[in-house]
């Protein structure tokens, strides 16, 4: 970074509250994605005000900002080679929980465990679950659109936006939303921030809705034949007026990793669901266990377990949280990838997910939200050099689940791993649209420039 740029964010941030020591560039310079771009500078803004001269700064002499929240973004997000804006530092308050209008005001640095953990005594919860809600913040969940295992019931991180304070990229402080439940006035620009990736504008606080807490969960787990089924077993229960908050599955191939790590499925079930139901009236639960039991046997599952205390609730989810780990034995690579369809596709993506790993000789194991169409969609490479062939097989997978109408990402957003698939999943007049809005929240095109295909 050139001399006169690091004096100027000295002067009004402090010298601690930046660097360019290679060791923190180089913690700077990954994200969960492990691609490694290192920044020029990283900068630990203490308030709004900082925010808007260090954009003000970066609009004159046209340098690029990556605002970065907990940096356990999947598609490279929060990083870059400019400046990064790193938010941990300084913004993560609680600054107010509302218990009456169900709401709470806070810093976006805040992570999703702080959160959960400070709402506890108040019976209340933010239900974005991302599984990774111990270590990343509300900012980068809202700037994402994050969702998890409990959107299929409680929705995906928009839905609890309420209000925010922004920073654009033309560096206007504005606050967006209303803190009310009903809100049509003007556009909807929280819409449009939200899943926004940091490429319009950053977030300084936000005001988020809430949940109470329900008193009461059951977990179950159904082993099937096929994936089929599962998939007809899954979407009758959706279509019986059941919701549960999760509702999740692994295929065989995940299905028989998991089994080398510990023997846990017996042969014939070849796809587990596992179904988390919540709610306030044990009674309640029970009976959609039985509806649940019933409407199965049409499906002859092989297993159909039923968690009757805290430890067999573990065992069932087992699967499920080592799923990830189980299938690194496929290759020493990962394409990680999160395709979403329309739910009644899904048997026929994962049909075609396996013939396109056969095509090529690679593994494509998959896992996920079958509740809403959400599918990990992880393609191993055995060695680093297949990388062209591991890219070939996603191009293939996201141009068939394109023709069944679904969609590049259901939750870890385009970044810069996703970037050259844009124009596969946009029409011109769309890539256009975009670059249209960004235009106008961000004229310099400072903010997180070369994401989300945006060049
Ligand atoms: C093990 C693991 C499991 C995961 N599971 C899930 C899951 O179940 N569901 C899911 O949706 N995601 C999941 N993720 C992805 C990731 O955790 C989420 O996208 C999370 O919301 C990112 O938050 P973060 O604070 O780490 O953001 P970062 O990675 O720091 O940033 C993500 C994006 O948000 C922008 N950003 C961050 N803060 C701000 C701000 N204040 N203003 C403007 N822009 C900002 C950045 O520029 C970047 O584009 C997982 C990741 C890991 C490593």
């Amino acid at each position: 970074m050139n001399p006169s740029a690091l004096e100027f964010f000295k002067t009004l941030l402090g010298e601690e509250n930046l660097s360019n020591d290679p060791a923190v560039l180089s913690t700077y310079s990954y994200d969960s994605t492990r691609l490694e771009i290192l920044p020029s500078c990283v900068l630990f803004p203490r308030n709004t005000q900082d925010i808007q001269a260090i954009v003000a700064y970066a609009n004159t002499h046209k340098l690029p900002l990556i605002p970065r929240g907990a940096g356990s973004g999947m598609s490279g997000g929060s990083i870059g080679g400019g400046i990064i804006l790193a938010m941990q530092k300084h913004f993560r308050k609680i600054l107010h929980i509302d218990p009456l209008n169900l709401c709470v005001r806070l810093q976006p640095c805040v992570l999703n465990s702080a959160l959960n953990s400070a709402l506890a005594p108040h019976n209340l919860f933010f239900p974005p679950d991302p599984a990774s809600a111990s270590f990343s913040s509300v900012g980068g969940n809202i700037a994402e659109n994050a969702g998890g295992m409990c959107a299929l019931k409680y929705g995906v991180s928009k839905d609890y936006l309420l209000s925010a304070e922004i920073v654009t990229g033309g560096g206007e402080i504005l606050r967006v939303g209303h803190n009310t439940y009903k809100d049509v006035a003007g556009y909807n620009l929280l819409g449009l921030l939200s899943g926004s990736e940091g490429t319009l504008a950053i977030f300084t606080e936000l005001t988020l809705k809430l949940k109470p807490k329900p008193t009461h969960q059951r977990s179950l787990l159904l082993g099937f034949e096929s994936i089929e089924s599962l998939a007809h077993c899954s979407y009758t229960i959706l279509s019986k007026g059941i919701t549960p908050c999760a509702m999740e599955f692994l295929d065989t191939l995940t299905t028989q990793a998991l089994n080398k790590l510990k023997p846990i499925y017996p042969k014939n079930a070849q796809a587990i669901l596992i179904i988390k139901l919540d709610g306030n009236f044990l009674p309640a639960l029970e009976y959609e266990i039985e509806e649940i039991r019933k409407i199965a046997k049409d499906f002859s599952p092989s297993i159909f377990k039923i968690a009757q205390n805290a430890q067999e609730e573990e065992e069932i989810w087992f699967g499920r949280k080592n799923a990830s780990q189980a299938n690194s034995i496929y290759g020493v690579k990962k394409l990680n990838e999160d395709i979403t369809l329309p739910r009644s596709c899904v048997p026929n993506f994962l049909q075609e997910a396996k013939k396109i790993g056969e095509k090529y000789s690679l593994k494509i194991p998959c896992f996920g939200h079958i509740g809403d169409g959400n599918i990990h969609t992880n393609v191993f490479l055995p060695s680093l050099d297949l990388l062209p062939i591991g890219k070939d097989a996603i191009k293939e997978l996201f141009s068939f689940a394109l023709s069944l109408g679904g969609t590049l990402s259901g939750e870890h957003g385009i970044g810069i791993s996703k970037s050259e698939y844009m124009p596969m999943a946009f029409l011109p007049q769309h890539l256009e649209l975009f670059k249209n809005i960004k235009h106008a929240f961000d004229p310099n095109n400072i903010l997180n420039p070369h994401k989300m295909g945006l060049d």
